[in-house]
Order: structure tokens, then sequence, then C-alpha cells
């Protein structure tokens, strides 16, 4: 293999910027030529494809966002669509693609590998959703966020004895509000994946008052339902000053941290060995703290599970 092609798709994430670097980087050391396809798939199926250099991905490494830009593209999810990428992958006599992105983006990088394209998946996204990984690159970032909000909301709490509800990102996976509410000491946590009980949140937060507690904070993931409405049930169970604080798009912003510059780089600089080695129709991850590759296809088929151990934890520890 000569010549790769790096692409960024779907939500972006805190930490594709230091991925595409190890890839560029990578790459560049093995001899390779790197290029970058700007737009995710729609600027795969256009040709909006430039050769990236050392310099390209200087000055990115603590940056959000995504120097390559990201997109959603319908028409990629047409074979149509895919065997036009694919055109333009040859037509730039590129030889395999490195996509950074979350599970929809790992799709169209299994219908790439279904029509004979070497394609390596590279998890990016805030939602730690992906199967085959215990982390997603721009999750610990993600978390920080949230973190750093979840404390400023709390002193506010504290001073007007309220209850606040806040709203995570996270629609079908809990882990944003369940690791965020845990590392956030919140009082209760809402996720998809587990039923709640309003007469039991309302017990638990009338004994916490009942004690002395200044104030409460629940963590609901979007995926649950909106912080308005369950401030609404709740203020109707239990009469409390309830406000409501939807964080949104920030946590998708901000510097990577340490951590998620470090997972891009190891997962990044991986998925490039992979196609050295001839290895396409992977995807990369972390398992106790172990590179690990695994088959694309099957891991679309498997579904990412929510730590439940840990769920059960917050719950001892915020009684
Ligand atoms: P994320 O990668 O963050 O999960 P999306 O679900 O929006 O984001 O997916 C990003 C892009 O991946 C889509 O806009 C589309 O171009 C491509 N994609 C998603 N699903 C498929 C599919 N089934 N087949 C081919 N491409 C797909």
């Amino acid at each position: 293999m000569k010549k790769i092609g790096v692409l960024t798709s779907g939500g972006d994430s805190p930490g594709m910027n230091p991925a595409i670097r190890a890839v560029v980087r990578k790459a560049i050391y093995h001899n390779l030529e790197v290029f970058g396809v700007y737009g995710g798939y729609t600027g795969l199926i256009s040709g909006n494809i430039k050769k990236l250099e050392l310099g390209s991905v200087g000055d990115i490494i603590h940056r959000g966002g995504t120097m390559l830009q990201s997109a959603r593209c319908p028409e990629f999810k047409t074979v149509e669509g895919q065997q036009k990428g694919i055109e333009q992958l040859k037509a730039h006599g590129i030889e395999g693609l490195v996509v950074i992105g979350g599970d929809g983006s790992y799709m169209g990088a299994r219908a790439l590998t279904q029509h004979g394209y070497p394609c390596v998946g590279v998890p990016g996204t805030i939602d730690n959703d992906i199967p085959g990984t215990e982390l997603t690159i721009g999750f610990d970032t993600a978390l920080n966020t949230v973190i750093d909000a979840l404390d400023k909301i709390r002193d506010t709490a504290t001073s007007h004895e309220r209850t606040f509800v806040i709203e995570v990102m996270g629609r079908d996976a809990g882990d944003i509000a369940l690791w965020a509410g845990l590392a956030g000491g919140a009082e209760t946590i809402l996720i998809p994946e587990e039923n709640y009980d309003m007469n039991d949140i309302a017990a638990r937060l009338l004994k916490g008052k009942e004690r002395g507690k200044k104030h409460s904070i629940i963590v609901v993931a979007e995926g649950v339902c909106s912080g308005v409405e369950f401030a609404k049930q709740l203020q109707e169970s239990t009469n409390f000053d309830t406000r409501v604080s939807v964080l949104g798009h920030i946590q998708r912003g901000g510097s990577p941290t340490a951590a998620d510059r470090v997972l891009a780089s190891r997962l990044g600089a991986r998925a490039v060995e992979l196609l050295i080695e001839g290895k396409g129709g992977r995807a990369v991850g972390i398992e106790k703290n172990q590179l690990v590759d695994y088959d694309i296809i099957e891991a679309l088929q498997k579904k990412h599970t929510l730590d439940l151990d840990l769920f059960k934890l917050s719950k001892e520890l915020s009684i």
C-alpha cells in the first residue's frame, strides 16, 4: 500500500484532530502518501480530496472539532453513492481509507468493505457507544465538559436550595449521563438502558432534604426524556423548586483532554498499521488498555453495553 486516505464523518467529537494527526504522521513515517477527504462521505462522493503533508496537521493536536470537516451524507447510504466514492478513491490512486466517526460512519466503512475496498474504522464519538472498544475518542473530553458545568450548577443550586435537572447527550447510550453523574455526585441518574420510578426518585430527594441537603442534582440522558419534561413530572410529585439546564452542543466542543489525545494517537496510528498489513474491513478499539482490532461487519452486529455495575455504584453512593 502506497497511498491512503482519511476522513471524519457524522457527529464530530473532540479528539478527531489528534486522530487525523496520528494517521497522517504514522503514514508518512512509513513512507506512505496520505490524502484528506474533506466533509465526510459528501466530500468523498464529490472528490473533495487533498494531499496532506507533515505540516498539514501541525498545531491541531489541542483543537476540538475536525480540520477535515464532517458531514451527514444520505447519498452514501445508496449503492450508487458508495460506488461514486470508490471511483473517486481509485481516481486518486488511494488504496485504503481510515474512517473516523461513530456507528453510522462505521456502516459507511462496512459498505465500502463489502464492495471489496479496504477500510479501517476509528471510534470517534462522544457517546462511547461503539461495540468492541471500552472507550471512544471524545468521551473523556465530553465528560469533563459536563462535570465542569455540573460543578458550577451545584454552586448556584446550593445557594438557592434548588433541585436541578441537567440534560446531557445520549440518545441510545447512557454513558455520558452515568459517568458524569457519578463523577459529579448527582443524586439521581436517568439512562435509556434502565426504567425509572418517579415515586422512588421523589422519596430519595425528600429523604435527602430531611437530612439537610441543600440541593439535588439529577442528570438525565436525552434519550430518556427531555430535561424540561422530567422537571415538570418531578415538580408535580415533590413541589420542589426545580430548574433545568440543557447542556446541548457544548458537549461536542473544546480542547481534547490528555486522555483523548493519547487514545486518538494510539488508535489512529494502529489503523494505519492495519492498512499497511493489508488488513482492511477492521475497526480498532481499546480493551483493558490494550489496542485491539476486530471485523467491522461483525462489530456492527454486536451491541454496546453500558457498565451496569457503575450504575449500581452510583446509586449506592448517592443515598
Ligand atoms: P455517526 O457516525 O456519528 O453515528 P451518522 O449516523 O449521522 O453519524 O452517520 C454518518 C454518515 O455515515 C451518514 O450521514 C452516512 O453518510 C453514513 N452512513 C450511515 N449509515 C449508513 C449505512 N447504513 N450505509 C452507508 N453509509 C451510512
